[in-house]
């Protein structure tokens, strides 16, 4: 099935896989996009939960990551581009994937992806010719039907589009969201009254023809970024303006070379490691997000330097933020840090013939940029991962315990029964939240059962109406984690759900 989630080992981490999907599929997380006409594989649509639990994510990344500077904000340009984009970005020439064939089936793979799963040898970032020798040396076969593989080939992983009534220009899917930023650069450097550092973002589609699709939303054709492109003057590289609020905290790194992962402070990490202030300052703004913002339990996440021959040549500098997911049995690459030079805006001057050479500070010089770059859905699928619980003594049922800000509802609400007046005050005290939170109104089954339904999307606080509530206006709120109800009067809602949130 192309949309398994299963590692290539152990079982108790294909049943976690499995249990996730079913779950993702049951209650509207997410399911194969068109499904009636039997799916198209690396496709997915988010369902009426996934998109709020979606949408929730996104805005807290907007809230952290377009707040830490003033001369920070969102852009939103076209999907599709023109080739030209692409000629000076180099992803025309350079954005390839080294595949192989199966000489039974016919069948294309990701060379360095089948290699690694026969051999448990890291093989990306391997050329060709390293990569077929490795299949014949390892005896590396087609996976699915033990078929002799070709030779090594790359595929460029770009989407064309052909505009137009004869269909004669030719433009692309954009494969990341970074060069509708750049494009954009000159225009609003002036709209941003010519200072640096300046941010702009965007969280959107992006598009990439990947050879082999799978474990769900992890690799899929179209997915969602939310990249933040930092351009500053390269000569504050090692100059963070607020360095105070960030040198003694702690980031968990796993060096290139190295085995294991340390903990140092950004301090330490720009002494002893030789990282420039700004980068950690960066760095820091990333860990922060998937720790603090997002609530990921530390130990699941490192910062892992890349090293020389697995970044892209023209990144100085790239951690990726990586997430142990254990239905993978892996760690997963769910972001990054890149300092990009001036490789972008240095290819759009050229080729574009406009100058991407700005005045500051007296200077002449292209700025440089540092990339925060987060991939959206992994992330929603690592949030759907890590905050799982399995059926256990405390509860007879799956559920999510997904913090407030991120939860697809943060009240449900229910009558205890559908007569005397109970559905009445239910909706009343739906009534007192609906402006200001998500809420889940639920009418049908014991109520019981809708516990359960709550639980297993993940929504904290339950809210029933039964028929105190028509003796003294008081409902009992139910808490997700601790199963606790207390009584609070319904005009008291607001203030209390405040407290609680
Ligand atoms: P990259 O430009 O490859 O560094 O991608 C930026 C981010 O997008 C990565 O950190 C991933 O989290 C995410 N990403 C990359 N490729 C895919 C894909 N095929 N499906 C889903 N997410 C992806």
């Amino acid at each position: 099935m192309a949309d398994n989630a299963q590692g290539n080992t152990g079982n108790s981490r294909e049943t976690l896989g499995e249990k996730l999907y079913e779950l993702a599929k049951r209650r509207g997380f997410f399911y194969p996009s068109n499904e009636i006409y039997g799916g198209l594989t690396g496709f997915y649509d988010y369902g009426s939960t996934g998109v709020l639990v979606k949408r929730n994510l996104e805005n807290v990344w907007r809230r952290h990551f377009l707040r830490f500077n003033d001369n920070s904000f969102e852009l939103e340009p076209s999907d599709i581009m023109p080739e030209s984009v692409f000629i000076a970005s180099g992803h025309i020439k350079n954005f390839i994937d080294p595949s192989v064939r199966c000489k039974k089936e016919g069948i294309y793979y990701r060379a360095d992806h089948i290699i690694s799963d026969a051999t448990g040898q890291n093989a990306e970032g391997k050329s060709p010719d390293e990569l077929s020798s490795m299949i014949s040396e390892y005896k590396v076969r087609c996976p699915k039907c033990g078929g002799e593989l070709g030779d090594v080939k790359v595929l460029n992983m770009m989407l064309q589009v052909k505009l137009g009534a004869e269909g004669d220009t030719i433009a692309y899917l954009r494969p990341e969201t970074a060069q509708g930023v750049y494009v954009n650069f000159l225009r609003q450097f002036n709209i941003q009254r010519g200072k640096l550092p300046m941010g702009l973002a965007i969280v959107g589609k992006a598009f990439r023809n990947e050879i082999s699709p799978r474990q769900l939303l992890i690799r899929q054709r179209e997915f969602t970024q939310a990249e933040l492109q930092m351009f500053i003057d390269p000569q504050d590289i090692d100059n963070a303006e607020k360095w105070d609020e960030v040198k003694d905290y702690a980031l968990k790194v796993l060096f290139s070379g190295k085995e294991a992962a340390e903990t140092l402070s950004c301090s330490e990490i720009s002494l002893k490691a030789g990282i420039p202030k700004l980068y950690a300052y960066y760095l820091a703004k990333m860990q922060q997000f998937f720790a603090d913002a997002l609530g990921l339990p530390i130990d699941k996440l490192r910062l892992r330097e890349l090293s020389k021959e697995e970044r892209a040549f023209y990144n100085r500098i790239h951690f990726d933020v990586e997430v142990y997911l254990e239905s993978l049995g892996e760690y997963k690459e769910i972001g990054g840090v890149h300092y990009r030079t001036d490789h972008d805006l240095t290819g759009h001057g050229s080729i574009s013939k406009k100058s991407h050479e700005i005045l500051f500070n007296g200077r002449k010089f292209v700025p440089h940029i540092i990339e925060l770059s987060t991939g959206i859905d992994r992330v929603f699928y690592s949030l759907m991962e890590l905050f799982y619980n399995p059926k256990s003594e405390k509860k007879e049922w799956e559920w999510m315990s997904f913090p407030p800000r991120l939860a697809p509802f943060q009240f449900a609400v229910y009558p205890l029964v559908s007569k005397d007046g109970i559905p009445e005050a239910a909706r009343k005290a739906a009534e007192q939240l609906k402006s200001r939170y998500e809420i889940f109104y639920d009418q049908s089954g014991s109520i019981g059962r809708r516990y359960a339904r709550a639980d297993e999307i993940g929504i904290p606080f339950s809210i029933t109406a039964d028929y105190q509530t028509l003796e003294d206006n008081t409902v009992t709120v139910r808490n997700r984690d601790t199963g606790e109800q207390s009584r609070i009067a319904i005009a008291d809602l607001p203030a209390e759900a405040e407290k609680l949130l």
